[in-house]
């Protein structure tokens, strides 16, 4: 089947400076937890999207100096020649699949501690790094003598980049991470001299830095820029005006614009907070301020969405970092005309999580994400059938429904039983919450593969025992049963059950999404789980009327979702709602018509009167069924069955992405020998030894010297 002719538009070539994309779908740098540590992985990840249709692949963020590094992130680095090779590796694995690849060279500035070089950062004035951890370290103001040798960095790293062979080279002025932003914003720049005040002061350096790319590698690589549209603070910092003046002044120079969004965190939202092409409004309309090129973002998985933005005039070129991640061959299911084939992201930025936490980039809809080289996993391919087992799977949550799906396309027969009456598990129960409905996707993703495989056959409303499972016959048997939320209060903060009134109402997050409802009003949510569960269900608590007061264990509700870079607005929806919260303090036991409540620090008492408890602590493995059978291990010959596992949140509750990654796991390996931890199962990069001191050679120079005053 071939494309779709109204998708057409997306497959027009366009010219960028000295290159061509070959089509519209341009990855956009995004940022992945392996850079430097693992650049083999990095290069095979970024391949694979080359081989998958993007007419662009960018790097992540790629440190051009070691006088701004972003310790602990893991990024990519380009401080010395001694780095081109790893950066060779990922543009030759972009062009093996004729993709143009594209490298975002950036300066943080004051976006940095250097906590690893243990420079001093520096930025347009004396302020506080800007990091996310308030580490205890200012910025110094940059003299002219800086401002010269950043430009020469910003230069040497260009030419590298370009025999390196990338083609198209980043000038970073975005998310309040490149450091040019902060010369460009009057929140971060208050100098006197030429590179301050007016806006033309202000953008001075970055006009000096895109003059100084396309002369040092303006012959073969386009040079792209990126910028923030809106600081989103109003007068304080940089405004669509303001900006709307610079593309007057600058909008000619460089070959591409790269629009984003206020800070990462504004551009990157998650679909609890936005929809698909929420920047629109922000973006439209720069492209009437230059004849180049414009890429920007909006989450985009339709199609149609992506028209849209072509002949409405607002972008050339659809940039994608998350859907890119979630489906790597999004264009060429596109131009197949394969669209229900796309595995659409569903906004979650568990993607996120992995650069936050510095581990290898994991996604929720993609579990081959990170794993292309490590496991050689791909995302649409596996390898076939090796024998001729087949597998019942027990449970159509993420899990099941990954295991099913992956071992269809091996080959295998394979039953899927599943005693409700839906498929999708805990993803259909979760996506009827307040502001999650995309999460369906992962469901509908899977159940619509399934259904075109002939060899997989589902089954609703089969709640199995032991007793059906040792009389179907099957080889192989996943238990996907899924995992119950506690009601005893078990969690982080008590390790054994808590003293609970039996006249007290007290709910866990299961009852709430089958629809039992509090019997009175006043209702005390106690999260000591800190991911989204129990920051949704006080919202839906006060959406159903309650008055909802949410305790935590930790500092801030929702407290990993730091990592998902949704915390402030989590905490902000809720104070909007009128949710109380109490942070830094623990429930300690449920009384007839009121609960006690200690301060994390001091051990002081409240009791906080109401009428309902909520417990979001923690969940146990719903895996009756698997110790049935194991318990019948003697039977297991006689019924045909070679192995039991479990899977997902059955075997341990985690993540729904953990649970996919489970699922696609178990398809993987239950045809490979077992072994018990002794062999490595994954690949891994090992830095080459350095020569013992003192036979390593150190340059003989110093640090740039340390002027305090700009002058
Ligand atoms: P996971 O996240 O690990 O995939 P879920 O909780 O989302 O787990 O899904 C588990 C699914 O298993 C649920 O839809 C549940 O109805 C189903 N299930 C649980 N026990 C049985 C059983 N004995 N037979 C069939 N299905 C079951
Ligand atoms: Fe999208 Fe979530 Fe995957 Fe990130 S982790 S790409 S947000 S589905």
């Amino acid at each position: 089947m071939g494309r779709d002719p109204r998708f057409d538009i997306l497959f027009e070539p366009v010219r960028i400076g000295p290159v061509t994309a070959r089509n519209r779908f341009y990855q956009v740098p995004h940022c992945n937890g392996m850079g430097y540590r693992d650049p083999t992985a990095l290069a095979t990840m970024r391949g694979i999207k080359a081989e998958g249709g993007w007419a662009v692949v960018c790097t992540e963020q790629v440190e051009i100096h070691y006088s701004s590094e972003i310790t602990p992130f893991i990024e990519l680095r380009l401080w010395d020649d001694r780095d081109i090779p790893a950066l060779a590796r990922m543009a030759d694995a972009v062009h093996r699949h004729d993709a143009l690849a594209g490298i975002e060279l950036c300066y943080n500035g004051m976006n940095g501690s250097n906590l690893w070089s243990r420079e001093v950062p520096m930025g347009p004035a004396h302020l506080p790094v800007a990091t996310f951890t308030y580490d205890p370290v200012q910025a110094r103001a940059m003299t002219k003598r800086d401002i010269a040798n950043l430009r020469r960095w910003h230069r040497a790293a260009a030419l590298r980049a370009k025999r390196a062979e990338f083609d198209i080279v980043y000038v970073y002025a975005g998310h309040a991470l490149g450091g040019l932003h902060h010369f460009l914003s009057r929140r971060y720049n208050d100098r006197t001299d030429e590179y301050g005040g007016s806006l033309e002061n202000r953008l001075r350096l970055l006009r000096e830095v895109i003059e100084d790319t396309v002369e040092a590698v303006g012959d073969r690589s386009a040079v792209a820029v990126r910028v923030t549209v809106d600081e989103l603070v109003g007068d304080d910092g940089l405004t669509r005006a303001e900006m709307e003046d610079a593309f007057g002044l600058v909008g000619e120079l460089p070959d591409l614009w790269d629009l984003v969004l206020g800070s990462w965190e504004d551009d990157s939202r998650t679909s609890r907070f936005a929809e698909e092409g929420f920047q629109e409004p922000f973006v439209a309309g720069f492209k009437k301020l230059t004849t180049k090129p414009v890429v920007g973002v909006g989450r985009f998985t339709s199609p149609d969405a992506m028209v849209r933005q072509v002949q409405a005039g607002i972008l050339d070129l659809i940039g994608c970092a998350r859907p890119s991640i979630a489906d790597p061959h999004l264009p060429r299911k596109v131009e197949e005309g394969r669209i229900e084939d796309v595995r659409e992201c569903i906004g979650c930025n568990i993607c996120v999580s992995g650069d936050f936490t510095q581990s290898p980039i994991r996604c929720t809809q993609n579990p081959s994400m990170g794993e292309e080289w490590r496991r050689g996993w791909h995302p649409e391919r596996i390898r076939p059938r090796a024998s001729e087992a087949n597998v019942l799977i027990v449970g159509a949550g993420p899990a099941g429904l990954e295991a099913a799906m992956m071992l269809g396309r091996r080959g295998y027969e394979v039953a899927l039983a599943e005693a409700g009456r839906e498929l999708g598990g805990r993803v259909v129960r979760e996506a009827r919450l307040p502001g999650l409905a995309a999460w369906r996707r992962v469901a509908d993703y899977r159940t619509g593969q399934l259904v075109r495989m002939p060899g997989v056959a589902s089954f609703l409303g089969s709640p199995l025992s032991a007793d059906d499972i040792l009389a179907f016959g099957f080889s192989h048997i996943a238990i996907a049963t899924g995992a119950r939320w506690r009601r005893d209060g078990v969690g982080r903060l008590h390790t054994r059950p808590i003293a609970i009134d039996g006249a007290m109402e007290v709910l866990d997050p299961d009852q709430l999404m089958a629809g039992k409802r509090p019997r009175g009003r006043d209702v005390v949510l106690f999260d000591d789980d800190h991911y989204y569960l129990g920051g949704v269900l006080a919202e839906l608590l006060v959406t159903l009327g309650c008055r909802v007061r949410l305790v935590t264990a930790a500092a801030r509700v929702s407290d990993w979702t730091w990592n998902t870079m949704e915390q402030h607005r989590i905490q902000a929806r809720l104070l909007e709602l009128g949710v109380v919260i109490d942070a830094n303090r623990g429930l300690q036991r449920v009384l007839a018509d009121s609960v006690e409540v200690a301060c994390r620090y001091t051990g002081r008492t409240e009791a906080i009167g109401c009428d309902c408890v909520v417990l979001v602590t923690a969940r146990l493995p719903d895996d009756a069924l698997c110790q049935a059978l194991l318990a019948r291990e003697a039977d297991w010959a006689d019924a045909g069955i070679a192995q039991v596992e479990a899977i997902g949140d059955a075997l341990a509750p985690a993540t729904i992405a953990h649970a996919v990654y489970s699922g696609r796991r178990y398809a993987e390996d239950f045809d490979r020998p077992a072994h018990d931890g002794d062999t490595l199962p994954f690949r891994r990069e090992i830095v080459e030894l350095a020569h013992p001191a003192p036979s390593a050679p150190l340059a003989d120079v110093r640090m740039p010297p340390a002027v305090v005053t700009p002058g």
